[in-house]
């Protein structure tokens, strides 16, 4: 398959889990390039290094923290001088701390809308100006179920989750006259280092409430980034496709 021949693409958090499955999937799909970001773990972005070369890409990992909106913006521009351009922004880095409101830390509010929802702003106002140039591009963002329906011990996560998505809808707006589309996708349970904590009782109590009996994988999620970015979605922007196995309608 070779949709993304010559594209170059930057998937944040793509050291592990739902970040690595989308840039594997870009590299499998004729990406020329794919970059991936990561906060800390070399050893999981090297891995993904080596099975985006395996997969024909050129590749390389570069750490930032997205939450530091100054190393965003100079992520962006190394990318673009080193590679040329860039056609894919996929705004995937998150982070999950779970707490009820009552006893809830500034610092811990500050570091989950700080990390998903100010980071990927941060990408995009950097990204948009050399889309705009090249006349072109696709961002999408990884928001969350927890951020369209809610969820009691999540309240700073689904905030910035939800916030996700106005940025999108709005981004969406002021882009697409330069044929930038902006989408999201939300993800439901899926089975990733993020959600490997759960106690067997409590992953039971999910998979009840998914009418596709199970938790997804990262792939799943993947193959809806790739739509969205390629151009069987041409037409679409401002959308949040759902890849929650039913358990949100
Ligand atoms: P994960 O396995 O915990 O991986 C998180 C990734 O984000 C890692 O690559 C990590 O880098 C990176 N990261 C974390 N904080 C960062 C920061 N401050 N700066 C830069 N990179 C940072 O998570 P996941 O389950 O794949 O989730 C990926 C995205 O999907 C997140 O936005 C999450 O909220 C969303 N999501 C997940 C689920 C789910 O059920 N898993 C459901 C809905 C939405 P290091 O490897 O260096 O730590």
């Amino acid at each position: 398959m070779s949709g993304f021949k010559d594209k170059v693409v930057l998937v944040t958090g793509g050291s592990r889990g739902i970040g690595r499955a989308c840039a594997v999937a870009f590299a499998k799909a004729g990406a020329s390039t794919v970059v991936i970001s990561y906060a800390g773990n070399e050893a999981a972005a090297n891995e993904t290094v080596g099975m985006l070369q395996a997969a024909g890409a050129k590749a390389e990992a570069v750490k930032f923290d997205v939450a530091d909106t100054a190393a965003g913006a100079s992520a962006i521009d190394t990318v673009v001088k080193t590679h040329g351009r860039l056609d894919v922004l996929v705004n995937n880095a998150g982070v999950a701390v779970d707490g009820l409101v009552m006893r809830m830390k500034d610092e811990d509010w500050d570091k989950q809308l700080d990390t998903n929802l100010k980071g990927a702003f941060a990408l995009i106002r950097a990204a948009s100006r050399p889309m705009m140039k090249q006349r072109g591009g696709a961002i999408i963002n990884i928001t969350s179920v927890v951020g369209e329906m809610g969820n009691g011990g999540q309240a700073a996560y689904s905030a910035s989750k939800a916030g996700l998505i106005g940025l999108t809808k709005s981004v969406a707006r002021e882009l697409a006259s330069r044929n930038i589309r902006v989408n999201a996708v939300s993800p439901g349970f899926i089975g990733t280092d993020m959600t490997s904590y759960l106690s067997d009782e409590l992953r039971q109590k999910m998979v009840d409430g998914i009418p596709l009996g199970r938790l997804g994988n990262a792939e799943e999620v993947a193959g809806a980034v790739l739509f969205l970015a390629g151009d069987a979605a041409s037409y679409i922007t401002g959308e949040v496709l759902k890849v929650n196995g039913g358990m949100y309608m």
